[in-house]
């Protein structure tokens, strides 16, 4: 098994990680010297308790967040110190989002919500079409390619969002908490969907307070004050 992972390439390496916030006087030390690698086609579930600092380190891996000190190199390449114009390019081409609430534009369809990253790549609208076509099938959800996020069900517009992180066709899918404001039943749906992309090599890190929706991950990172407490295959 180990031997197995060793030949992965590592699309993620984190070394000597810090992210500080200023609050006033204060210095909020919210990710302290982490060092982490995630390979290609991995499926990590970060979880601690809530102020651990996982929205923050998601954030950086996402290159929404800059590090405050240390290393982050993604796909070969150091991105820890690019300024947000690339950092934006790169977001867009390697990395998919999804939140806990969707974040769907309300006034927009499923297939415009979908269509919205390859307009602000400039992909041309026949390719755009074809691709939200694509995608929505993929999700389970042609038949509601017309239907605006208040016309669908919960799980159904967390679906949408995956669709729409997965679009550009990223090697890396974030979830901050997908499942978190689902009923079981949508939750399953959704984590099967988002292991289904893991299988066909898709590189997958979900934040996640549920023991059993951590207990399906490859490999668990438990965060505790900023920092990495633990980090292994589920029990
Ligand atoms: P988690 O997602 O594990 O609940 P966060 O990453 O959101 O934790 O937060 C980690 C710590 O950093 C918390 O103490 C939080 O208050 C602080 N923090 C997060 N974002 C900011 C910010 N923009 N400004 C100041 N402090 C922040
Ligand atoms: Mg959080």
């Amino acid at each position: 098994r180990r031997d197995e992972r060793a030949e992965r390439r590592d699309v993620i390496d984190l070394k000597g990680l810090t992210r500080h916030f200023q609050v006033g006087d204060q210095t909020v030390r919210a990710l302290q010297d982490v060092s982490l690698a995630i390979p290609d086609g991995d499926y990590l579930a970060l979880m601690g308790p809530s102020g651990s600092g996982k929205s923050t380190l998601l954030h950086i891996l996402g290159c929404l967040d800059r590090p405050t000190s240390g290393s982050y190199v993604l796909d070969g390449h150091e991105v820890g110190s690019l300024p947000e114009g690339d950092l934006a390019e790169i977001r867009s081409r390697k990395i998919g989002f999804v939140f806990q609430f969707f974040h769907l534009v309300p006034r927009l369809t499923a297939a415009g919500n979908v269509e919205l990253p390859m307009i602000l790549a400039g992909i041309r609208p026949a390719e755009r079409r074809a691709r939200v076509a694509q995608a929505l099938a993929a999700v389970g959800l042609t038949d509601r390619a017309s239907h605006r996020p208040d016309q669908l069900s919960g799980g159904q517009r967390q679906r949408v969002a995956i669709a729409r992180a997965t679009v550009m066709g990223p090697s890396i899918l974030l979830a901050d908490e997908p499942t978190g404001n689902l009923d079981r039943a949508s939750g399953r749906e959704v984590i099967e969907l988002i292991e289904r992309m893991n299988r066909d090599g898709l590189t997958v890190v979900v934040v996640t307070h549920d023991p059993e929706i951590g207990g399906r991950a490859r490999r668990i990172l438990k965060l505790v004050d900023g920092r990495i407490s633990s980090d292994g295959r589920p029990a």
